[in-house]
């Protein structure tokens, strides 16, 4: 109980996150002239200094908000955006969320827990379209257990296809005990993602009335037992809609502040899910606290410049064009073509919607999502070598943070994407898709690193598969 408390006080300091927002004012021209230096800087922002950012209004700070979180994101990430897609093992749940398709009192939802036979029809049709990172999404149930996890992780990684295979396994599930945590690690994941959904504590209580989830500080202290069992990829997220989002997204960044400063690393990536409506689900659809177009713009934004080293993660509830000006200012992951419901993939059936969690805003395949972003001047990226090469928590940040871990990124991307052209393009893709290499290959500062990564290029040519640096 301690520790609880400890952490607590550590992490989500309620009052000083109240005082600091109710405190902070838009800032005048050279105050914020001050803090898109300081942004510039990509060292970070503090709560103060977030909180003033988040009540700027003026349209041209805003413009200019949006060209430094744009800048960041370009200077320390370039083009690059990784995608995946999540796994829905199981959607029975002993919690009642109000605002998920899976609560206990939906009994119009569909409820399926996938058999091993299943996981690998599903990740059979995954590979099949391309896919190397997958996140597997859990119910909180007692039968979605570690031991379930544990099985499913291997299950996946051990489903071959055609040549192809899952590179990297990544969990949405409830907080684990340490010692949960502990029988996890051996299992190889790479990203464990506990949302708290609303940092508020007193919204959290009505959201989630009952199960585990009920339990706050269980909550929000996973990552107290998390790291100490050596899974150090963390992933965190709101869900912005439940309470106000100015008050959560302050929350979310000191809870970042807490990790880096408490393990010397701070999350792996952070979420920032909208809130969206769900079947038979009337919260969903009358978010209390709804979050327009231009303050989620805002979010992402001033995530981006408060903590630009952190990965950021947007899934299919938002719109396609919704998506498209998300990655530029900020979001370095996207996940695609996803199905939000258990067996989703390969019975793929539109109507399914009463056992998903949320109603999709994109809905295109990952095929269709890959030439889009080839057309905005992106590079798409399927990469999994750090965690493959034991570049993970601080010997990822160690990397990340003074930006040489581009130098892994750009060749990766380039490596795996036309690893996707070559096997699962369409000829529009292939083609479009091999002019990004062209002029990506180009963009290779030294020339010892492109002629390598053009000799790679060639083995995939040739025949060869999963070649990383
Ligand atoms: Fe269950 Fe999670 Fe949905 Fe809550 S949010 S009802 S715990 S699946
Ligand atoms: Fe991510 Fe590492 Fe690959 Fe870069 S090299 S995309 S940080 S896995």
């Amino acid at each position: 109980m301690a520790s609880v408390i400890s952490v607590k006080q550590k992490a989500i300091d309620e009052e000083a996150i109240s005082s600091s927002l109710a405190a902070a004012a838009q800032p005048d021209s050279v105050r914020f002239a001050d803090l898109m230096a300081k942004a510039r800087e990509a060292a970070g922002l503090d709560r103060d200094e977030v909180a003033e950012l988040i009540k700027i209004t003026a349209p041209a700070q805003l413009e200019e908000l949006f060209h430094t979180a744009a800048e960041i994101k370009q200077r320390i990430y370039g083009n690059r955006v990784v995608l995946f897609a999540p796994l829905y093992v199981s959607n029975e749940c002993v919690g009642n969320c109000l605002y998920c398709g899976f609560r206990r009192d939906n009994d119009l939802c569909q409820r399926r827990t996938l058999s091993a036979e299943e996981i690998v029809g599903e990740v059979r049709w995954l590979i099949d379209h391309g896919y190397k990172r997958l996140l597997l999404v859990y119910g909180e149930h007692p039968k979605n257990n570690v031991d379930r996890m544990v099985e499913d992780v291997h299950t996946v990684y051990n489903t071959r296809h055609d040549g192809g295979e899952i590179r990297r396994v990544n969990i949405n599930a409830a907080p684990l005990s340490h010692e949960d945590f502990v029988k996890l690690k051996p299992a190889g994941i790479g990203t464990y993602q506990v949302f708290q959904e609303t940092y508020h504590r007193e919204t959290f209580e009505y959201m989630h009335p009952v199960g585990p989830k009920a339990n706050y500080d269980w909550r929000v202290t996973v990552w107290d037992r998390c790291f100490p069992a050596g899974i150090d990829d963390m992933g965190l997220g709101v869900l912005f809609g439940l309470y106000d989002w100015r008050w959560d997204l302050l929350a979310l960044l000191d809870h970042a502040r807490y990790l880096d400063s408490t393990y010397g690393v701070g999350p792996h990536t952070i979420s920032v899910p909208r809130l969206e409506p769900a079947y038979n689900t009337p919260l969903a659809s009358n978010p209390p606290a709804r979050v327009s177009d231009d303050d989620f713009r805002k979010i992402v934004a001033i995530t981006r410049l408060a903590v630009p080293y952190t990965g950021m993660i947007l899934t299919t509830r938002e719109v396609p064009e919704m998506r498209r000006e998300c990655l530029r200012l900020g979001i370095t992951q996207i996940s695609a073509g996803s199905s939000v419901a258990p067996g989703g993939y390969t019975e793929r059936n539109p109507n399914d919607e009463d056992a998903r969690q949320f109603e999709p805003g994109d809905r295109r395949p990952l095929d269709e999502v890959m030439y889009d972003l080839c057309d905005q001047g992106y590079l798409p990226s399927f990469c999994t070598a750090c965690y493959r090469s034991g570049r993970t928590g601080r010997d990822f940040m160690s990397l990340a943070k003074p930006g040489e871990i581009q130098h892994f990124c750009l060749p990766n991307a380039l490596l795996t994407f036309k690893e996707y052209l070559l096997d699962y393009a369409s000829p529009e893709t292939r083609r479009i898709g091999e002019q990004v290499i062209c002029r990506h290959l180009d963009s290779i500062e030294t020339q010892a690193l492109r002629r390598e990564t053009e000799a790679r290029l060639a083995r995939l040519d040739a025949g060869e598969r999963d070649v990383y640096f």
